[in-house]
């Protein structure tokens, strides 16, 4: 049994946190937010995710929509459809469900380490570290794991000198009440596929929610320094109702960021480990990363069977492969959907997701 002080009650944070108590370590969640409750729009996780939540003791019941599939549109109305086992779910219903409190977690709201970890000696053959709060408390700990997002602060300790990189594009997010979704949308002809419509500029993405609610994203081309406004017009006129209900929101109701993403991907170093955001944040044009976040979780638990002694190393090879695809392909997905270069454009046209001329 190992004394875990994890920074960070995102995802990656609270999912780890269930896990690793499930197996009996004794966990301490740091979080500098006065209220473990998310606020954000909507997540797709994938089955793998899923089944990883479920194995953390938490069921998604009647919360998570199933997704049956993916359905890619172009301006002209050309169709490329996927399959898959994913489930859409509200970000705040899932935070609320991965709340580690009820496995006896400890939860510190409001702080945040002051700098970092200090060795404290060993404890049976084990290294201990010291982690000192902004409140003067300090807290011992076999393991530290940075779950604390894109701009890591245990990150910057540990593996310093990696990039934030803006990925020249901006997206706006909300769930869109279930009054503003027109009867038999929120997916293909009514049934429960996401959407998303293309043009080459503007992707619209819908998909749909429980209680007849839908997620719309809106992403925007948007060259490093330059502040676009929400598109009026959508690609495709079937996705234009919800350009038009995001418009509709108050403004406090739309989320908007640039999308960015982590130069390269870091794990951590023996007695500190790094997951989800902190250790390999991606673009969301393939909409993996908390699916990655949870995937690391777990992972690293399984690692922590053999001993804190190792335990990062083993967790960072096993990681490695499975995140890095991912992170390439949602980079490389967003360049097909946005770049102006003349193969992306053309790549587009031959897939019909990119009309000769605006509508
Ligand atoms: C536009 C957009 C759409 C997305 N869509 C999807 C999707 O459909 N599917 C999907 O799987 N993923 C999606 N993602 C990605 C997903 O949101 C992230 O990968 C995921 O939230 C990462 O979780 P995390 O716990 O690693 O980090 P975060 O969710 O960023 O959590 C980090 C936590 O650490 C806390 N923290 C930060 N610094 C400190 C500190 N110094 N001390 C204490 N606490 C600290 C923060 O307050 C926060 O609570 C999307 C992302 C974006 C931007």
């Amino acid at each position: 049994m190992a004394e875990i002080v994890v920074v960070g009650g995102g995802i990656g944070g609270l999912a780890f946190a269930r896990c690793a108590s499930r197996a009996g370590h004794r966990v301490t969640v740091v979080e500098r937010r006065e209220s473990l409750e998310s606020v954000g729009a909507g997540l797709v996780l994938s089955g793998a995710a899923v089944r990883a939540v479920a194995r953390a003791g938490v069921g998604l019941g009647d919360v998570a929509q199933p997704i049956a599939g993916m359905l890619l549109r172009g301006p002209s109305g050309r169709r490329i459809e996927g399959r898959g086992k994913a489930v859409a779910i509200a970000r705040p219903a899932l935070a609320a469900l991965l709340d580690p409190r009820e496995l006896g977690v400890e939860v510190m709201l409001g702080l945040s380490p002051e700098g970092p970890p200090v060795a404290a000696g060993s404890d049976g053959g084990e290294r201990r570290a010291e982690v000192a709060l902004a409140d003067g408390r300090v807290l011992e700990a076999d393991l530290v794991v940075g779950a604390d997002g894109l701009r890591s602060m245990v990150r910057s300790w540990v593996a310093p000198g990696r990039r934030v990189i803006d990925a020249g594009q901006l997206s706006w997010r909300a769930i869109l009440p279930r009054e503003a979704v027109p009867a038999g949308a929120g997916g293909a002809s009514g049934s429960s596929a996401a959407t998303e419509t293309w043009d080459g500029q503007t992707r619209v993405g819908v998909v749909p929610l429980t209680e007849g609610r839908a997620y719309v994203f809106v992403v925007a081309s948007a060259p490093v320094g330059s502040a676009p406004e929400l598109p009026e017009r959508s690609p495709s006129r079937e996705s234009q109702w919800a350009l038009d209900a995001v418009r509709a929101l108050p403004a406090g109701e739309v989320l908007r960021h640039r999308l960015e993403e982590l130069d390269r991907p870091a794990f951590g170093v023996e007695g500190a480990a790094l997951l989800g955001d902190a250790a390999h944040a991606m673009t969301p044009n393939l909409g993996m990363g908390a699916a990655m976040a949870i995937g690391d979780a777990e992972s690293l638990v399984s690692a922590l069977e053999r001993g804190v002694d190792g335990a990062v190393g083993r967790y960072a090879r096993r990681r490695w492969p499975v995140v890095a695809p991912v992170r390439l392909g949602s980079r490389w997905l967003g360049r097909l959907a946005h770049s102006p270069g003349t193969l992306p454009r053309g790549a587009r046209r031959a897939l019909g997701l990119q009309a000769r001329r605006p509508r």
